[in-house]
């Protein structure tokens, strides 16, 4: 078992397909409202693949085991978790909308994802959403060259565990390695294990996502192959950034200002590497 190191050159590239997504989960969000499907905001992240030159990490991924996915982004509401195909469902007022988008530019991947409530949003759900995107920042806040995963998945545990709802937390999806492909070693899950897990190093990508719900954890796949629901009905959040570790820090690829606000703000090495 072996993870992918990256040089600075192949940094800087996999940053080029960070801002790509950071640009197209930005104009998605902007775009989505009630009244729009789900298919609609999808195409908005096409046009941003496009107009980068760049291709999508997910349309047609898993093409080889079944069903490929026919979008760029899945576009997961409410009680749909996360994977959810874009198409004619229609937003409506309150809706809590996760959008998940990758891109590749020049073999190189970023992913990220998104959770935004349109029209009136409930009160438990906003709360929800700064629970799930205050984990990721959690996450991220513990990856540190000489550390390991599991720093990672403790501090996601560990924050989650410390608010004062209680929230799900998905077990069968994990974050990722990340770099000449989308999925790669190491699994990043959104708990602690009892067991060793890999040291991180200068030139590792990580995926970072936890998933929580309102409810319980257990999940489902729908006809569809691809949707995955709440067992409980309950609605979920998914934050997620794709982050690098280099000679210097941390540099989040899919942040556009590279997570230095965040990071500096927990006191942490912002590791951007100079063009
Ligand atoms: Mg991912």
């Amino acid at each position: 078992m072996s993870i992918e190191i990256k040089s600075p050159e192949q940094l800087r590239l996999m940053r080029r397909a960070g801002l790509v997504v950071a640009e197209g989960l930005r104009a998605m969000e902007e775009f989505a409202d009630v009244g729009v499907t789900t298919a609609e905001i999808d195409a908005v992240g096409r046009d941003v693949l496009a107009a980068a030159g760049a291709r999508s990490s997910f349309l047609n991924y898993g093409a080889e085991y079944g069903t490929g996915f026919p979008g760029v982004a899945c576009i997961s509401v409410n009680d749909e978790l996360v994977h959810a195909i874009p198409g004619d469902r229609v937003l409506g007022d309150g809706d809590v909308v996760s959008v998940d988008f990758g891109a590749i530019v020049q073999g190189w991947h970023g992913d990220a994802a998104r959770t935004f409530i349109v029209g009136s949003p409930r009160p438990i759900d906003v709360d929800l959403v700064d629970a799930t995107r205050g984990a990721l920042w959690a996450g991220i806040g513990a990856v540190r060259s000489g550390g390991r995963v599991n720093d990672i998945s403790k501090a996601i545990e560990d924050h989650v565990s410390g608010l004062p709802r209680r929230y799900g937390t998905l077990r069968e999806y994990t974050g990722h390695g990340i770099g000449s492909q989308m999925h790669m070693e190491p699994d990043v899950p959104n708990f602690a294990r009892r067991r060793p897990t890999p040291k991180l190093e200068v030139g590792m990508a990580l995926a970072i996502e936890p998933m929580l719900t309102l409810g319980l954890h257990q999940t489902s796949v729908c006809e569809d192959d691809w949707t995955v629901v709440s067992r409980d009905g309950s609605r979920g959040a998914h934050w997620e950034h794709t982050v690098a570790i280099t000679p210097t820090g941390l540099w989040v690829m899919t942040a556009f200002d590279g997570g230095e606000a965040e990071l500096a703000a927990r006191d942490l090495p912002f590791g951007a590497l100079s063009d």
